[in-house]
């Protein structure tokens, strides 16, 4: 056989090709599907689609009108600046964002009408001030610490904090909307963390009622909680990864098994196909040397487009019909693939991953060859990479 054999010509983009060295298509009708399944499980429980982080890689924008589009009627994120990004894209819907430090720009968000939240006394002392100094109510959620040990108030903090929101309900700066709280092994089914941060939630909420706080919404649940976990669903459920398409954990089960379809599909065109002799060295310290005469193609994508460095030798890479592996080093820019004695050439497209339907790997294949979890694969694709936002109208 070997096509390979014949002298490579550069080949110009044939026609129908897209000229992206490489793209992440992001399929909003799968986004919408997955929102929609996601409320039939969350079983009269709202929705909030989390969007933090450029929505998980998958751009933010686009993705929040997606799922608004499919009956989220919240969406969430970490930051303010995120928060405040929605609403200068035109967002008009409830809309909450935690991570907040001193000095965030808490008056920008009460005047955008976004709600905020508190899990300590510094941050309700600073929303009552910008409340007072913008002349309106601040809609707050508190957020109390069941276990997992990061943001939120401790149980011996708890009442104390909520005296003072009721206090604050009481000169009018605050309404308290929400009170919630985060899970730490909501992907670990049985985990005994789980019980245990249920029953410190319903303490917290009890207390909070004692108190005289009427919250519109309780809220606790992650994706693995709104997948698994029907006692963790409350009045709101706040799923991120899965509104993506994917799952927390393969002890949680397989997207499809949720209804849930991967909406982003990472490709990139070949920039180079050539046969190398045997015994040739391959990339960065040569951790690859071909075994034999063989035909190797460039990828142009490396770590700084998102593709984990740790994928040196372990990422899986639809090329030519067949799963690759990639060959030695991951380059900032480009990575290197063995076609063994199959024939492609240059502008031949390359499946890093996607939903898995035409035989490309998934971010779950990848994550396992990485040793890290599909939120982080997805989140790192980097900025320089086209998101393509396909299907945008139902
Ligand atoms: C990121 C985040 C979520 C979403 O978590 P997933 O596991 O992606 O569903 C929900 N709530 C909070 C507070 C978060 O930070």
């Amino acid at each position: 056989m070997n096509v390979a054999h014949e002298p490579s010509a550069p080949h110009p983009p044939a026609a129908g090709r897209t000229s992206h060295r490489v793209r992440a298509e992001i399929d909003l009708a799968a986004l919408r599907g997955n929102v929609r399944a996601l409320r039939e499980r969350a079983a009269g429980a709202e929705l909030m689609a989390v969007v933090k982080a450029d929505a998980y890689g998958h751009g933010m924008v686009p993705c929040a009108r997606a799922a608004r589009q499919a009956g989220a009627a919240w969406l969430g994120t970490a930051t303010p600046e995120e928060a405040l990004a929605l609403r200068a894209a035109g967002d008009r819907g409830r809309l909450l964002c935690w991570l907040w430090t001193p000095g965030g720009p808490w008056r920008a968000a009460i005047e955008a009408d976004v709600d905020v939240a508190a899990g300590a006394p510094w941050a309700l002392t600073e929303i009552t001030a910008a409340a007072r100094a913008c002349g309106r109510t601040a809609r707050v959620h508190l957020k109390a610490d069941t276990g997992l040990g990061r943001g939120g108030c401790q149980p011996a903090e708890w009442p104390a904090l909520v005296a003072a929101a009721r206090a604050a309900e009481a000169e009018g700066t605050v309404r308290v909307v929400g009170v919630w709280s985060h899970l730490a092994c909501a992907d670990e089914p049985g985990h005994p963390s789980v019980a245990a941060q249920l029953a410190a939630f319903h303490e917290a909420l009890a207390v909070a009622g004692r108190a005289g706080l009427e919250p519109e919404v309780r809220h606790l649940a992650n994706s693995p909680a709104t997948l698994t976990l029907p006692e963790a669903r409350f009045d709101l459920v706040r799923p991120g990864l899965s509104v993506y398409g994917l799952s927390p954990a393969p002890e949680i089960g397989a997207p499809e098994d949720f209804g849930l379809r991967p909406v982003m599909t990472l490709r990139a065109a070949l920039a180079s196909v050539k046969r190398v002799p045997a015994g040739h060295g391959v990339g960065y310290g040569h951790r690859y040397t071909t075994p034999g005469e063989t035909t190797l193609a460039l990828v142009p994508a490396g770590y700084a487009d998102g593709v984990p460095r740790h994928a040196s030798g372990t990422g899986p890479v639809l090329v030519a019909g067949k799963w690759r592996t990639v060959a030695g080093t991951v380059a900032m820019d480009q990575f290197v693939v063995d076609l063994g004695g199959d024939a492609a050439e240059a502008g031949d497209e390359a499946v890093l991953f996607g939903p898995g339907a035409a035989g490309e790997p998934t971010a779950e294949d990848w994550a396992r060859a990485v040793g890290t979890i599909p939120y982080e694969i997805v989140t790192r694709i980097g900025a320089r990479v086209p998101r393509i936002h396909l299907n945008a109208d139902m």
